[in-house]
């Protein structure tokens, strides 16, 4: 799946919802999910004391992707162009060496 067929697919899901999402909700959200993210890590890496396996982290993964995916159709931003632009000013700094 490309950036623009998730952010496709997570704007036809809303469309079924019987309501828009809200961006401080959706915020809250995202925290949330990162959190989820976080605790998943530490589970993995042992840090936390029961262990899980790599679904509960790629789970959470997606969740978080798809989050920020919704925060961004709401704000018709592109992602693959933001990528790409950001992917841009990585490669630029490399070739500067920093
Ligand atoms: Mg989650």
């Amino acid at each position: 799946m490309t950036i623009k067929e998730l952010q496709s697919w997570v704007e036809r899901d809303w469309q079924r919802s019987p309501q828009q999402p809200d961006m401080q909700l959706q915020l809250i959200y995202l925290f949330e999910e990162l959190g989820e993210m976080a605790e998943a890590i530490r589970k993995r890496d042992g840090s936390k004391a029961r262990k899980t396996d790599a679904t509960d982290l790629e789970g959470e993964m997606a969740d978080v992707l798809i989050s920020i995916t919704t925060i961004a159709n709401h704000f018709d931003i592109d992602l693959t162009e933001a990528v790409s632009r950001c992917q841009k000013k990585i490669e630029d700094r490399h070739e500067q060496g920093y």
